[in-house]
């Protein structure tokens, strides 16, 4: 091999090196690309236009989120297994309930149905606090874990039935109910700020719900409006 051609082979395999370095310190390996792809077909496309909330999604790892046998679909366009028999849902899903909660910086979330952890990721990625409630032990210690080693120490977890709300931490600017109960519970409408909304999908256990959004004005009144139709697992009830 000639010297300039050695020299040639040389530069190529630096650049190719630094090339991925860089990419590396970027986080454009993390599966980005896959991620604005998702945000630019799924979410966007489908007429979410909060930029903080499009950030939030493009920002979060849901590979993290979903079991290695599930990794490779993480960003298709489905909810997907997360063991216990429970889900976590389709990406536009969480951006739909995201975005009509008209997330705040310095607003503080509960939770229903922590799941994976990925709901309540999003939105500690735009809030100063979410605060989540998931009824299978299983669930709340691995997203625990999860939530704490990719950094987000603005989300806590705890294990309990999440009918009853988290009294010792409201009053709430928003509510996000990730699991279908028949009827909204009522600790959780008193929970709720005035001036603050609830998403939750309500209706028949093992059918279609209707996702509400529920606003209290500032003297206590509750509206609520049903925006699309939706299929959540159900809220379930510690037997006592
Ligand atoms: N938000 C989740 C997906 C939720 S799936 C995510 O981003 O991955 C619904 C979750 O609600 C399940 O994990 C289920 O175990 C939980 N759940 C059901 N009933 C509950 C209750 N009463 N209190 C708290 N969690 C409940």
């Amino acid at each position: 091999m000639s010297s300039t051609l050695r020299m040639i082979k040389k530069v190529v395999m630096l650049t190719l090196f630094c090339a991925h370095d860089a990419g590396a310190a970027a986080g454009v390996t993390d599966h980005a690309a896959e991620r604005d792809q998702m945000v630019a077909q799924q979410i966007a496309n489908r007429g979410i236009k909060d930029e903080r909330v499009l950030a939030a999604m493009r920002k979060v790892p849901r590979h993290e989120f979903v079991p290695e046998s599930e990794r490779r679909h993480a960003y298709r366009d489905t909810p997907l297994p997360i063991g216990e028999g429970q889900t976590i849902s389709q990406p536009y899903i969480v951006a739909l309930m995201t975005e009509l909660a008209r997330p705040e910086p310095s607003d503080r979330v509960l939770e229903i149905g922590t799941g994976s952890g990925y709901q309540a990721a999003v939105l500690a990625q735009i809030v100063e606090h979410v605060y989540s409630i998931e009824i299978e032990p299983t669930l709340a210690q691995r997203a625990t874990e999860l939530l704490q080693r990719l950094g987000y120490d603005n989300v806590t977890v705890k294990a309990g039935d999440g009918y009853a709300g988290w009294p010792e931490h409201a009053p709430f600017d928003i509510v996000v109910v990730t699991a279908a109960p028949d009827h909204i519970p009522q600790p959780l409408i008193e929970q709720l700020k005035p001036g603050g909304r609830m998403i939750a999908p309500v209706g028949p256990v093992h059918s279609t719900q209707e996702l509400r959004v529920f606003e209290k004005n500032a003297d206590g009144k509750v509206i609520s409006k049903s925006v699309t139709p939706v299929r959540f697992v159900p809220l379930r009830r510690r037997p006592d």
